[in-house]
């Protein structure tokens, strides 16, 4: 194989040492083209004139259903099979046993690969790994490109083919670039090995490594803080420690392969198979193998640790099953133009930190990292949701198109920046930012921001690795202020916990993080944090003013220790004659629902609240915001919602308590017209939503919507649903949404 052959003669020859190796009559080889359909590309037996002009569909006879299903068929009558077919131009049907194997590359079938005779017989399972490894071979030749010059023109070989994904548009956008795969899968070369004993013994050191490496991801701290990830951990170390697995890698091994091609070679025969797995459960695991045999082959190849590889030069997309927040800020902010997932829900910290860049993001792009290859092109559309793999040049076109459509419509926006956003009934509305990073504060001057809503003050400690010390808080809190330039700022106190985890913060495991030991309830209970965090805060706004609002506010008492906390802080500066803020105001965030039952208490205490929506529809549906599979099941836009709303806006003004809302669904056009709709006067959103939310709300006649929407929330029996009579009302008014 390793002859230095042109690539007609190579596989020319390939064909003829197989068939010669395993007595067989035939022995062929197909390749599966960009159009679906399997061509002939070499032969030992059959009709040699056939060669480049046998063809069949991907599915269509034995060949076709081997590559459908990713899967080797062993057949002692062949003609009895129920997909047998019939091609008369390679005069096959005089033989009866049939061989073939599909030849696949990171989960993808390239092509079949089949032998055959005359005489029924049954291969043995050597058989079938000996032609399953030289079918890895073949597979290194066609992806490194090595079999183009054998096909005719125009003809597109299979690893081209263009593959479109439909998930969740998560952040909005469009961005085309090259794929970058986080966590890429490493690529093996050195296929064959010398000494098998020799490289059994590296393969069984690398699984010790491996091994005594998830040990130690076990016994990290951080590692002990989240329920998911340590169950994700404890199944690794159970597949680590499986007696099969290890025994089918050292079988491969000890047929010539390499450690390293034999980990591909399992993994491979173990993703084609459960690919076609319809349980998720199964597929949920299948990733997990994923990434042990990943991570196998790091240790193999002293790589253990280098999780990004070599970086792609120019525009990115990162690909990626899931991202955390502090990942996604470990690379350059630049080059990265789009980020493809195939888990993530809208409000995964990783979505709303990508949002705040202005990256576009689609969640849910199942098979996308199996997929994709380091370097294709590839297309993501945070508008519809969908992601192009190796578009072809009439689709990136449209797409080049729409990104030009998209910065006119952006100058749009950019003119309406210092556009009043005042509805047509002269309703004055607050369109605030919410913001957490250095990479946010240009944005107040270039969105236009009336302020920020929210200041996510964790964001901070989520991507230190050690706690930021009191004078780094103080400093980035001047910073914000700086930037807001007299606008209102509401920094909100540490939300930590739950699924915002600090490394070098120990907390214990929980069942349940989200109702957990999280935000104020942590703050409370450490007090040296939150007090550290009140005194840079009391010291950034020296002369300014100061709002601090604080998280997961459940029952009043908290409210009223938190307020003490800062109060006792704000004493002890004034005794050292620090420089105090001109003014101070507190608040609350509603983000529990046992504060809907609390409202009038509530407001005495505080002189601004803001509704956390997306907690507060979390725990108002008991529906998990970042579990993918339920996310979408309930809507925010309801009227259960919306009463709940409504009886907080209505306590704001029996109390003169301002109101604001800075969940996500602020940012959604649609929503946002709800908002308004139903009484909102300030809402704080992603910065990029305030261009698309003013030109909504130039449109809108507030008035006239409240009435609308008034009457809809009496209705006992309504003919639509909330949404549905929003959808009708804006485009009867010409709302954009
Ligand atoms: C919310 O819960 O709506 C909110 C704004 O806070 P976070 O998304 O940071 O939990
Ligand atoms: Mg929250």
């Amino acid at each position: 194989m390793a002859e230095p052959l042109e690539a007609q003669a190579r596989l020319d020859e390939i064909v003829r040492q197989i068939a010669a190796n395993m007595v067989a009559e035939v022995c062929s080889l197909y390749v599966l083209r960009a159009d679906g359909i399997l061509e002939l590309y070499a032969t030992q037996g059959l009709n040699p004139g056939s060669v480049h002009l046998a063809q069949l569909r991907l599915g269509e006879g034995l060949v076709g259903t081997i590559a459908a299903t990713a899967r080797a068929l062993n057949l002692q009558d062949a003609q009895k099979h129920p997909a047998f077919t019939y091609l008369p131009e390679t005069g096959e049907e005089i033989f009866y046993s049939f061989m073939g194997v599909p030849i696949l590359r990171a989960g993808r079938t390239l092509g079949v690969l089949v032998v055959q005779n005359k005489e029924k017989r049954i291969y043995r399972d050597e058989e079938t790994e000996a032609l399953e490894t030289v079918a890895m071979v073949v597979a290194e030749m066609i992806a490194a490109g090595s079999l183009e010059g054998l096909s005719r023109p125009g003809v597109v070989l299979d690893l081209s083919r263009p593959v479109h994904f439909e998930g969740l548009a998560l952040a909005d956008g469009i961005g085309l670039g090259h794929v970058i795969l986080h966590e890429p899968r490493v690529v093996v070369t050195n296929l064959f090995n010398e000494d098998a004993e020799a490289e059994v013994a590296r393969l069984e050191k690398a699984v010790s490594s491996l091994r005594i490496s998830i040990e130690d991801m076990l016994q990290r701290r951080d590692m002990a803080v989240e329920g998911e990830h340590r169950a994700v951990l404890e199944a690794y170390r159970m597949f680590a420690h499986d007696r099969g697995w290890v025994r089918r890698l050292e079988e491969a091994v000890r047929n010539g392969l390499t450690a390293e091609a034999s980990v591909e070679k399992v993994q491979n025969d173990m993703r084609a198979r459960m690919m076609h797995a319809s349980d998720p459960f199964l597929r949920e695991r299948l990733h997990d193998f994923d990434d042990l045999a990943n991570r196998l082959l790091r240790q193999l190849m002293g790589r253990a640790g280098d999780m990004f590889g070599d970086g792609v030069a120019g525009d990115v997309v990162i690909v990626a099953r899931s991202m955390g927040a502090a990942e996604l800020l470990d690379y350059r902010r630049e080059q990265i133009r789009g980020l493809v997932l195939e888990e993530g829900g809208a409000t995964s910290h990783v979505v709303i930190v990508a949002r705040a860049l202005g990256i576009p993001v689609v969640g849910q792009a199942k098979g996308a990292v199996s997929m994709a290859e380091k370097g294709d092109a590839i297309i993501v559309d945070g508008e519809e949701g969908a992601v192009h793999l190796r578009p072809p040049a009439d689709v990136e076109k449209v797409f080049v198109e729409r990104v030009q459509f998209r910065a006119k419509r952006q100058q749009r926006y950019q003119a309406l920046r210092d556009v009043p956003a005042r509805t047509r009934d002269g309703q004055d509305v607050a369109l605030l930012m919410n913001a957490g990073l250095l990479v946010d504060l240009p944005q107040v001057e270039a969105a236009g921001a009336a302020g920020i809503g929210l200041f996510r003050t964790e964001l901070q400690f989520m991507i230190a690795s050690t706690m930021p010390k009191t004078s780094d808080q103080e400093r980035l809190y001047s910073a914000v202020l700086d930037a807001a330039d007299g606008k209102p700022v509401t920094f909100r106190t540490l939300d930590v916990g739950g699924d915002k985890v600090l490394p070098y913060l120990h907390q214990s495991p929980e069942e349940n993080p989200a109702l957990g030991y999280r935000a104020l309830r942590l703050a409370l209970d450490r007090p040296g944090l939150m007090r550290t965090q009140l005194r840079a805060l009391l010291k950034a706004s020296a002369g300014r003013e100061l709002r601090v609002m604080f998280p997961m506010v459940t029952d009043l008492e908290e409210l009223r220790q938190a307020r003490d906390l800062i109060s006792r802080e704000f004493k002890h500066l004034t005794r050292f004659a620090h420089a105090m803020p001109r003014r101070l105001k507190l608040g609350a965030m509603i983000e529990v629902p046992s504060l809907l039952f609390q409202l009038d208490e509530l407001m005495q205490l505080v002189d601004f609240v803001s509704i956390g929506s997306n907690d507060l529809f979390q725990f108002f549906c008991a529906v998990d915001r970042g579990n993918a599979q339920i996310s979408g099941r309930f809507d925010d836009l309801s009227s259960p919602f919306m009463r709940a709303l409504r009886e907080i806006l209505d306590a704001g003004q029996r109390h003169s308590v301002s109101v604001t809302l800075c969940g996500e669904m602020a940012g959604r056009p649609l929503s946002a017209m709800a908002l308004i709709g139903l009484g909102f006067r300030s809402i704080s959103m992603t910065s990029s939503a305030i261009g698309p939310v003013k030109a909504m709300l130039l449109e809108l006649d507030a008035e006239d919507l409240h009435r609308t929407i008034t009457a809809h929330l009496a209705e006992r029996h309504p003919r639509q649903t909330f949404r549905q009579m929003l959808e009708a009302y804006a485009q009867a008014h010409a709302i954009p949404h």
